[in-house]
Parts: structure tokens; C-alpha cells; sequence
């Protein structure tokens, strides 16, 4: 079972993904927690590369291959190897992240990321947990977490509006989505996001 959690900068998503691993691991599956952009070493090294610097540093169109190059390896080394082992997968982020800040936030390059994922990835989680939450309320929480990588925040609202608009709008086209309300306290996310995955463990 391949699960990726996926929203806007300060959504709560990575905090949400440890508990779920702890609690999925609690019921004795064996879990794979992972993120993105990273998740293997070499994955990690390009994050560093794109995360690290002016954020003009690399066009959109380079940005859209480091992140393509990163997700092959990190599917390669860490995502296939952990299914084929019958664990769970939770990805912090994974495609559709690139689809969101490589794809629509900086022009339309939407079929340019589509068109490297069919012939470089190809693969899609089986369910997609989208944690959505007012810009405003991400950007504050977001920079009140001191030493945290965060590459876009100083783009503001407007850019954090037109992500999370994009991320609502890949939810309804997709039947892997599942949006999770992450305006609530962290325990009441938590529960949110356990009643949507339970259906789906063995
Ligand atoms: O999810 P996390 O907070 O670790 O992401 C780190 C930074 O990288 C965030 O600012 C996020 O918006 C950005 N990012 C990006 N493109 C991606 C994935 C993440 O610009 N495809």
C-alpha cells in the first residue's frame, strides 16, 4: 500500500505522517515513512541542490527535472524496494507536489511534468491524503517553526493561495485523493486521518 500526504507549507502534513506511521506499526504492519523531495541518499543530495540557494537558482523547467531525477531514485532505491518487501509506504509529498509548485505556480507546465512522470515514474499512490488549510493560517505556522527548510514561504500568500487551489483542484480529478480538513488541533487530525486509512490496511 502506497500512501502519499501531500498540501501546502505548513499544513501539518510530515507531523501527521510520523503518527500515522506510529500508529500503522502499532497494528504490526511493517511502514515505510518517507518524503520528498529526498528519500534516498542520492534523492537527498538533489534536494539539497534545489532546496539550497536563491530560489531563481534553477528555471522551472531544470527545477521539474531535479525533482524527476530525485523521485526516480528515491523510487527506485527506497519506494519499489519497501513494496516489494509488502510494507506501507507513506510519503511525505511525492508527484504531485511537482505537479503543484513545478507545474502551475510558475506558468503552465502541467503536461511537461505529466509527460516525465509517464516516461520516468509511472507510478501513482493508491491513495493520496490531501491536508488542506487556509495559506494563511500554513505561513504562520510555518514560520514559527525555527531552522525548518522553507524555500517559498518568503512568496507569500498569494503564491501558498494558488498552490492550494491547485492541490483542491488535482483532488477532484483523482479518485486516489482524500481531502483532510487540517484546520483542527493535532490529535482531531490525526483521528481524521486514521478513520481514512483504516478501510484500507489489511
Ligand atoms: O514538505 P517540505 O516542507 O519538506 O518541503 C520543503 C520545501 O520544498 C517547501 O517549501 C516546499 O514548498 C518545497 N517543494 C517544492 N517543490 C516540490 C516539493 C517541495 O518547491 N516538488
Amino acid at each position: 500500500l502506497f500512501l502519499s500526504f501531500e498540501g501546502i507549507d505548513g499544513s501539518g502534513k510530515s507531523t501527521q505522517a510520523r503518527l500515522l506511521a506510529e500508529a500503522v506499526r502499532a497494528r504490526g504492519h511493517a511502514v515505510t515513512l518517507t518524503r520528498e523531495p529526498g528519500g534516498s541518499p542520492g534523492a537527498e543530495e538533489i534536494r539539497r541542490l534545489v532546496l539550497e540557494g536563491a530560489t531563481d537558482r534553477w528555471s522551472a523547467e531544470t527545477e521539474i527535472l531535479l525533482f524527476t531525477a530525485a523521485r526516480r531514485d528515491h523510487l527506485e532505491k527506497t519506494i519499489r524496494p519497501a513494496l516489494d518487501r509488502g510494507e506501507i509506504v507513506i510519503s511525505d509529498r511525492f508527484a504531485d507536489s511537482t505537479r503543484i509548485f513545478q507545474g502551475i505556480t510558475r506558468g503552465d507546465l502541467t503536461a511537461t511534468v505529466d509527460r516525465l512522470h509517464a516516461l520516468m515514474i509511472g507510478l501513482e499512490p493508491d491513495l493520496t491524503l490531501l491536508f488542506d488549510l487556509d495559506p494563511a493560517k500554513g505561513l504562520a505556522r510555518a514560520t514559527a517553526r525555527a531552522g525548518k527548510e522553507l524555500r517559498f514561504e518568503d512568496m507569500g500568500l498569494a503564491f501558498q493561495q494558488k498552490a492550494r487551489d491547485g492541490f483542491l483542484a488535482l483532488a477532484a480529478q483523482h479518485a486516489r485523493f482524500r481531502v483532510i480538513d487540517a484546520d483542527a488541533d493535532q490529535a482531531v487530525v490525526a483521528d481524521r486521518v486514521w478513520h481514512t486509512v483504516l478501510p484500507h490496511l489489511g
